[in-house]
This record gives C-alpha cells, structure tokens and sequence, in this order.
C-alpha cells in the first residue's frame, strides 16, 4: 500500500521475481507484509493524459525469434493413462508438469511465466534499442536511461551503501520521538515509506473522488502470522540472522549486529500483533475504509500529528481521509513514545538497507536474495541482471515500456477480436443472472444494473501517462530509481481531492494478467494476457471461451465475489441486497469455502478457503458463464471434433491449461498463506468438479472425484 490501498482483485498473483514493487524501493516480502496479497497483483501505476511525444521511430522485435515458446492446448500433451474424471489437472497437465520443472531463477513455472518470459524477452530487445539512442528524449529517455545505469554493475558494486548513506546518517542522529515522526514525515514525502502505507483511492462512498488512505505496513515477513505461528518457526530464525547479516554488511560488529536483529525482530512483531492478517483484510475490504477528520486522527496518534504530515506532504488539509486499521496506528504512536530510539534507529537502519538492497552493491543484493528469495520462497538463483533492471523499470514506469511494448506485440485484431468476446460473455452473463433461483427480482434488478455499467478495457490505456519533470541520467542506478519514487509518489498524491480519471490502468500493457476493479466497475485485460493459451485468434472457439473467455467471465464475476458485491453499479460501497438473498448468498459461498478447505496442498497444509473465496467464486463463476457464451455462439454452427475431442472437452482441457503451474514448495507455503488464489491446480478442478456440463463433456459417473453431487455441489451465479 506504498502508493495506492489494494482494491483490485487479479486473475493471478504474479511470480514475485516479476513484481518487486519498486514503487517504493521495496522487496516483494515489504510489498507484501503490507498485507496484501492483492496489493501485489497490481502495479503502483496511474497514467493521466501525456503531453504529445514526438513520433518515435517504430521499434523492431522479430516476435519470431524469441527463445521462450508459447504454450498452447494440445491434445499429444493429454496423460490419457489419468482420466479426465478422476483429475482434470493429471490429465491435460500431468506429463509437462513433470518434465518441466521451475528453473532456477523462479519460483513457479507454468502459463503465465512463460507469457511473461516472452514478455521480458520482448522488452529486453526494446530498452536496449533505446538505451543506444543517443538522441533519445521523452519516456524513451528515461528507460534508456534507468536501463543504462542498472546494467553496470561495475558503478553500482563501486559505489557501495553511498547511495543510501544519506539517508542513513540522518537515522543515526534521531533521538526522540519527535525526531522519529519528524524523519517519517520527510522520508514519505521523498517517496520512501516505512511503518504505514499511505496513497490514494476512491472515497468507498463517493467512488469519484480520491481521497487518501492510510493502512498498516512495515513488516518484513509475509504476513502477521509469521510473527506467531509456531508452523513459521524456522522463518523467523532465518529472518533474525538475515536481520543481522545486513547489519554487519553494513558495518556492525558481531555483537551489535546480533542484538540489533533481536531488537528490530522485537519492533516488528510489535507491529505484528496490532496487524491483520491477510485472511482478515482479504475478506472484509470495509477495514480499509476508516473516514476521519484530520482533528480526530491527531487525537488518536497525538504523537503522530496527521496535519503536520500533510502539510509535509504539500498536500493541502483534506476534510477528511481514511485512517485504515486505526489500532495499528494507535500502537505506532504508543511505540514513538516508548520504544527506545536506538531501537527505533535499528528497525529504520535495516528497513532503508534491505528496501535498497536489490540495488545496491552484490553483497547486498545477495544477502537480499537469500533470505525473501531462496529462504522464504525456494528460488535457487537471483535472476540474471538484465530481468531485474527491467522488473526495476516495470515497477517505476511500466506504463512508459508498456507504450513501447504494445508497438511490437499487440494488434488491433486482437482488440477487435477481445470486444466481441467480451460483449458475448456479457450476454451470457445477463442470462444467467436473469436464471437465478435463489436471487428475488428486486436483488435481480440491482445485480442487472451492475452488469449493465461494466466498463471494460483490454490491450493499452486510451491515453498515455505524462512523465514529464522526471529527471534521469546515466550516473546512478539508485539515484533515477529514488527520483522515480518521488515522482510517482508525488504524481500520486496529487490526486487526492481531485475527480477519479476513469482511463487509468492499475496495471501495464506487457503484464499477464487481468483485474477487476470494484471503485470503478471495470474489467481490464492487458495486451500481455492475450496470447496462448488464452487467447489465439487462429483456434477454435472451444479454446479461446475455455482460456481468455473463461479468464473475462472471471473478472466479470468479482463484480459479484463476496467483496466485489458490496460495491454498486457506480463503484460505491453500498448495500444493493436484501436480507433474503444475501443469506441464500452467504450460504452457498460457505460452500465453496468448505470445498477449498478440503484440498490439501503439502503434507498437512491446506488451502484457506477463506482467504481465496473471491477468486473461487470468480472461477467458478467465470467458467460457467463462459461455457454459456461458448454454446450460444456454437448453436447455428456444426463443429466437427479436433483430435477425437468435442468443442467442450475442449473447452474444459484449455480451462485447465491455463492453470499449468509447478511451484517451489517453499513459495507454496507462503503463497497458502498470503495469497488470495489458491494454487494452480485446485483452480484446474475447484470450479469443473461442480460442473454438470463438465461431468457430460467427459461422460463421469456419479462418484467419479471429479463429480460433486448432492449437497456438495455448489452454483452461485
Ligand atoms: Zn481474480
């Protein structure tokens, strides 16, 4: 929640080496102690209208020679020794599954990676094209420019902690509280952020307008539960030494060190235990909506006088703004108060170093690495420089590549093609709202509104993001990365007061994924996501509706999940329900919680049915009304089998193609506890197995694991 509190739900939590949020100069593990799985899933992006660029001359990529392949459905994949009804997954996944394991430098590997390592592949071409320009100017610049100085190494190896040291003197010299408050208050309005997160949304009651919002943050571990549990044990042992290990990279001695990462071990589950948990956050987005005037927020943290941050901030004294999770803030001030500065300055100190490590000098960036990338997640090695830098530049100014990207990579067929897909999902959509048993007219009605409003955006923003006023050169890799932070900081915060512009995108053009974003009522579908196996304007119908359709009826349904239903037709948080249907609602959504609960995931770990609700009710959602879409545009067709399978095996073999995915076990167990999707595989079979059309399509039994009947077979919408 550096810059913006995490409203949207995505189709997939991304590879975390693909998303370190850098908005903030923070590692995946900071981006996601702020709690939020789904914080992860979008970027730190907001693009308002660009001042007209000089035309560039179109860039060149041979998509054709791209190492990574495509994955695509194909029926010599299929393990025909595994039925389809006893496990949809071994049978269309099975046999890659085993003979492609995740590489060394990820943590998962499946669909979306290789999407995305064609993406890299594709971008890589492009910054280094611009990197050579000597007349460049523009966003073209200031990609060159960030690219240049991340791939030499030599400069950053050389120059050490110099960087940061600054900023680190400054922490040595804090004394009291009142320093402490004094040296957040500045450090925010650079764009660098410690304990809370703090950004704008829309105001939940009037969805256009933002207002600010600030939450609970700054724990180094995953989520709260990593503080307690005794199941994170051996987490917590690692994390305290990785504490220590910077600290002596840093110049401490042995014993100063040890005690320092004992201290700010300490501090943090502090924090910790006046946090939610991500299960908490995930499934009530009303805890991130605390309205109040800046008078009452001084009241509460009279250490931390909320007027005196705004005016830091040069923002001007809003009427009111939310003050999430108001105990988190309330311990904060307590701590300012009683925690001795020193260990403050500790928790200040490692923070700053750890947030810049990836960055910095090997041995930083190493120590980084061993801990939030091999310990906690099972990553073998750091990824090659030149994917860092450009995960660097996708954090910082993804929407600048991302105009680049679209050049090359997008067509307006495919555009072209996405809209009519889309207007045939929301027909079936309509339908089959109009078909619910359990749902009175009235609710209906309200429901049909919200489906009428959908907004949808697929490929690139309409309109471009104005960099302009961000200086870049080719000195520093950290110097352009804190000057992007500022200004993405700065660029956010002046929304704050203002309308909400409609066009932005939470997330660029060469991102795989998709989300839905409840403020605003829109659906919005990157141009990366519209390839194979989602998307390929030369397959069958069965394919495309079983993989892009299935993926546009999902993010339709989180319109409906159990959050994305609490927010009306205009993207204000408002109840549209009577008391009736949402009991009938929550009854049928308790099932589906049972359902998730039931998978185990490793040996004694199951998947939190709680935590991945939403985009379970999604799934299921999202593919039976993509099988709907599927028939009414098969109905005046005749389609002849491809390979021996019919148009809805087909349909249900693409479905669980998308969800190819080997993970690291170690990424698995975080992943159980943050994320708010549950794991691949699950998702392969989660929403078939309540299918009747699913059970036809493949002739199962009754009994058969694939079949749920009776009680346990469950349909929402
Ligand atoms: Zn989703």
């Amino acid at each position: 929640m550096s810059t913006a509190p995490p409203f949207h739900t995505c189709l997939a939590h991304p590879d975390p080496e693909s998303h370190v949020n850098l908005a903030s100069l923070k590692p995946l593990a900071l981006a996601l102690a702020v709690t939020m799985a789904l914080a992860a899933c979008q970027k730190a992006q907001a693009p308002v209208e660009t001042a007209a660029a000089p035309e560039a001359a179109k860039p060149v990529v041979d998509l054709a020679t791209l190492k990574t392949p495509i994955i695509s459905f194909q029926s010599a994949d299929l393990d025909t020794g595994i039925s389809a009804c006893t496990d949809l997954n071994g049978f269309v996944n099975g046999k890659w599954l085993a003979a492609n394991p995740v590489p060394a430098d990820r943590t998962t590997w499946g669909s979306f990676e290789l999407l995305a390592e064609r993406s890299l592949e594709i971008q890589q071409a492009l910054v280094t094209g611009l990197a050579a320009k000597t007349d460049a100017s523009g966003t073209q610049k200031l990609i060159g420019d960030v690219w240049a100085t991340g791939m030499d190494d030599a400069a950053i190896n050389a120059a050490g902690l110099t960087p940061i040291q600054p900023m680190l003197d400054e922490i040595s010299a804090l004394e009291s509280g009142e320093s402490i408050a004094a040296f957040l208050m500045k450090s925010y309005a650079k764009g660098q952020s410690y304990v809370f997160g703090f950004g704008p949304s829309p105001d939940f009651k009037n969805s256009t307008v933002n207002i600010a919002y600030a939450g609970q943050a700054g724990l180094g571990l995953p989520d709260t539960t990593y503080y307690f549990d005794d199941k994170h044990a051996d987490i917590r042992t690692a994390y305290v030494a990785h504490l220590a290990s910077m600290f002596k990279l840093a110049g401490a001695d042995e014993a100063t060190a040890t005690a320092q990462a004992a201290d700010v071990m300490a501090f943090e589950t502090r924090l910790a235990k006046a946090s939610m948990s991500s299960e908490q956050l995930s499934r009530d987005v009303s805890l991130y909506y605390n309205p109040v005037s800046i008078d009452d927020a001084d009241a509460l943290t009279p250490n931390f006088k909320w007027s005196s941050f705004f005016e830091a901030q040069g923002l001007a004294r809003p009427e009111m703004f939310s003050l999430a999770q108001p105990d988190f803030h309330k311990e904060v001030n307590a701590m300012l108060a009683d925690v001795p500065a020193a260990t403050w300055q500790a928790y200040l100190r490692v923070q700053t170093i750890d947030n810049a490590a990836p960055f910095l000098a090997d041995a930083f960036a190493q120590e980084n690495f061993n801990f939030y990338g091999k310990t906690l997640r099972g990553q073998q090695e750091m990824q090659p420089r030149w994917k860092r830098v450009l995960n660097t530049i996708n954090g910082q100014m993804g929407e600048a590549l991302g105009k680049e990207y679209v050049e090359v990579a997008f067509s307006p067929e495919a555009k072209a093609r996405m809209q009519t897909l889309v207007a045939n999902l929301g027909e079936a959509l309509k339908a089959r709202i109009e078909g619910l048993e359990w749902m009175g007219a009235q609710t209906k009605e309200k429901a049909l509104e919200k489906w009428a409003a959908f907004t949808p955006k697929i490929g690139y923003p309409d309109k471009w993001r104005d960099w302009s006023g961000l200086q870049t050169d080719r000195t520093s890799f950290v110097g352009n990365l804190m000057a992007a932070s500022e200004f993405n900081y700065k660029f956010n915060l002046a929304k704050i007061g203002q309308p909400v512009d409609k066009t932005e995108w939470g997330m660029s053009p060469q991102t795989v994924n998709a989300y839905y974003n409840p403020l605003a009522n829109e659906i919005v579908f990157p141009a990366a996501i519209l390839q194979p196996p989602f998307f390929d304007a030369n397959a069958d119908d069965a394919l495309n509706y079983g993989g892009i359709g299935a993926v546009i009826g999902h993010e339709m349904i989180h319109g409906y999940d159990d959050q994305g239903s609490r927010f009306d037709a205009k993207g204000n948080f408002a109840n549209w329900w009577s008391d009736k249907d949402k009991t009938g609602f929550e009854q049928r959504t308790s099932q589906l919680v049972e359902q998730f609960n039931g998978y185990e995931s490793i040996e004694g770990l199951h998947v939190n049915g709680k935590l991945t609700l939403g985009e379970n009710i999604a799934d299921l959602g999202g593919l039976a009304v993509a099988y709907d879409a599927l028939q009414r545009d098969l109905a005046n067709k005749r389609v002849a089998q491809i390979d021996g399978y019919g148009p809805d095996q087909r349909f249900f073999m693409n479905w669980a193609t998308v969800w190819r995915r080997n993970f690291k076990p170690e990424e698995l167990k975080v992943r159980l506890t943050t994320d708010s999707h549950a794991p691949a595989n699950f998702r392969a079979i989660g929403a078939p197995s309540n299918m009747t059309v699913f059970a036809q399509a493949f002739d199962c039994k009754a009994g058969d694991p694939m079949v749920r009947s009776g009680d346990a077979k469950i349909a929402i919408w």
